[in-house]
């Protein structure tokens, strides 16, 4: 098989177009081409009026040898020509097709002495807990939330009812963080093992449209993960896994041996109950700040990692549409246009938008009772009014001193609850988000009424002044960056566009650091994975990680001889 990259064709092109620019490139006649299956579809919408479509496709022909020989020869070759109706990159490219099959590292051997345990089953403990279960080690899953249905109540009873479940809400219950989102599954990891192919296999298997293999910024939408997550633990069971939901952990069970070497022997649970385990992957999320409190208090390595605050922003998704695609605007095969924007502001911070959410709602996202979070969800359609975005500023452990003047790597978490703690204050004390209209952030006076804009945020936005709602040096810095982003995109300073607050969920403030063999610096055993242990950031990405740290354990029990 033949991998081909970077063929440009116009967005309007016909049926034929792909084949024929296939058969131009290899430089073949249209009756050796005997198949081809497209690889990756985006797009390049810098000239707004001439969008074109770039593919990637693997192809079958029985010319491939004397075709990999020629580029041997001569690689120039491989720029081949545009075919008609093509439009000439110049930098294609021609090679094999990579194999991207997935290769399970080991297989148990039958019964084990414990059974693995996965705290957590968001994307990455739930890619975990798979590949554990395709390997035979039938794994033990401990959620502390609710199962995916219970919980979606529980969820939609902070939007609808202003009524927190401090253990079943956005952050916490089966499917984890992302269940209720986007459900955008780009990275930007790099990837040499293929794992993010997995990844989106697993989920087409169970129940993603199939187009998410193939286009290059797949997304699903919330109403779909809630049933592919059920089909997913339904997978792990059929496999011999275990799930148990509203399981908190709460302790470890550490040895220490003869030479100072910390084993985790297992866990302790809210309800006093223990399970055994000499293998545990911890895969908490960014939002488990009492689990990290308990493994800080255990003495399981720690250290504070930079972040993001900042704010949502919602524009009408007409006015992102006609920026982006200018007359090709609700073109379908481009679908309501995203966008992607950094500024370093003159006082040294980055500031730049974060889970973009098209045709989305921004959501309520605290998990603490009395604290206000925000974050954007969409559906499969992205056909709802307004676009969202994160507008955030990044942040370092320097920045957290104020709010934790002892350091420690638990000081981001110390920031992050002043700020959505006085975002709670601001919005009127019932969970309402304080927001502010763009012009009136910019002119710096408070808000009183919504313009064009109306904000999708429920339990409610109240009007005022967001100058007091993050650190002066982020405000300072998103001030400056509006007007920076109305140049890259016209239309983003729009006075009437809304903002709310605050957004302090951007990726986990600490990592749980462990050694290249998926371990816990000082604790055997203790496999952290995932965005709550610093080493994911997404749902692609954390349950790349899960797959990763399947992996590790596995490998363990082969060094233990539980496993070939
Ligand atoms: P999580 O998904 O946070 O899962 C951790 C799980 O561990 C939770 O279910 C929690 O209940 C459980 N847990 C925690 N502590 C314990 C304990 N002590 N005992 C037992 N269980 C415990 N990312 C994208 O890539 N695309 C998007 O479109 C997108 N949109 C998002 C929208 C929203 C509203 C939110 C909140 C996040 C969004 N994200 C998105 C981010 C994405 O959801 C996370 O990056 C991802 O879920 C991280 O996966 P994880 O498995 O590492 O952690």
């Amino acid at each position: 098989m033949l991998r081909l990259t970077d063929l440009k064709l116009p967005l309007d092109h016909d049926d034929a177009a792909l084949p024929a620019a296939i058969v131009a490139r290899l430089g073949i006649h249209a009756d050796e081409l005997a198949g081809f299956t497209v690889v990756k579809r985006s797009y390049d919408a810098r000239r707004r009026g001439a969008i074109v479509l770039i593919y990637s496709v693997d192809v079958e022909t029985p010319r491939e040898a004397d075709i990999l020989q020629r580029l041997e020869v001569d690689p120039e070759a491989a720029a081949g020509d545009p075919a008609d109706g093509a439009i000439a990159s110049g930098s294609g490219k021609v090679g094999p097709a990579p194999d991207t099959t997935y290769r399970f590292v080991a297989r148990a051997n039958g019964a084990l002495p414990t059974r693995p345990l996965v705290i957590g089953m968001g994307p990455c403990g739930l890619f975990a807990a798979l590949v554990l279960a395709q390997m035979g080690f039938r794994p033990i899953v401990l959620e502390r939330g609710k199962a995916v249905r219970e919980r979606t109540v529980d969820t939609f009873g902070l939007w609808r009812k202003k009524v927190l479940n401090p253990e079943s809400n956005v952050q916490f219950g089966e499917g984890g963080a992302g269940t209720f989102s986007d459900g955008k599954l780009y990275s930007q990891i790099s990837d040499k093992r293929h794992h993010g192919r997995k990844v989106l296999t697993e989920f087409v298997a169970a129940g993603a449209p199939e187009e998410i293999l193939y286009v290059s910024k797949p997304h699903i939408g919330t109403f779909r993960l809630v049933s592919m997550v059920e089909h997913m633990r339904a997978t792990i069971e059929s496999l011999g896994g275990e799930i148990r939901f509203s399981r908190r952990v709460d302790d470890l069970l550490i040895d220490t041996d003869a030479d100072g070497v910390r084993h985790i022997r297992g866990v302790t649970l809210a309800d006093g109950g223990e399970i055994r385990s000499d293998h545990v992957v911890m895969a908490l999320g960014h939002s488990a700040r009492d689990t990290f409190a308990m493994l800080h208090g255990r003495g399981v390595f720690l250290e504070a990692k930079p972040f993001s605050i900042g704010f949502r922003i919602e524009h009408p998704q007409s006015l992102v549409d006609a920026a982006r695609f200018g007359p090709q605007a609700g073109h379908p095969l481009l679908g309501a246009a995203d966008y992607k924007l950094v500024h370093h502001a003159r006082n040294g911070r980055s500031v730049y938008s974060f889970c973009m959410c098209p045709g989305g709602t921004v959501v309520a996202a605290t998990s603490e009772p009395g604290r206000v979070v925000t974050n954007g969800m969409s559906q499969y359609s992205r056909n709802e009014r307004n676009a969202n975005a994160a507008i955030v500023v990044g942040i370092t452990p320097e920045d957290y001193r104020p709010y934790a003047p002892e350091g420690g790597p638990l000081a981001g978490i110390a920031l992050q609850r002043h700020w959505e703690s006085n975002a709670f204050v601001l919005g009127g004390g019932e969970y309402e988000a304080p927001g502010q209209l763009v012009g009136d952030l910019l002119a710096g006076r408070a808000s009183t009424a919504f313009g064009s804009v109306q904000p999708s945020y429920t339990p409610g936005v109240r009007l005022g002044d967001l100058s007091t709602a993050l650190p002066d040096y982020a405000i300072t810095a998103i001030r400056e960056a509006l007007p920076a982003f109305d140049r890259q995109l016209r239309g983003f300073a729009l006075h009437d566009a809304v903002l709310t607050g605050v957004e302090t969920r951007t990726s986990s403030p600490l990592r749980i650091t462990r050694h290249a063999d998926g371990q816990s610096l000082n604790t055997r055993g203790l496999f952290p994975a995932g965005e709550g242990a610093g080493y994911a950031g997404g749902i692609l990405s954390a349950g790349v990680d899960g797959i990763k740290a399947a992996e590790s354990v596995a490998l363990a029990m082969v060094a233990a001889g539980l496993a070939r």
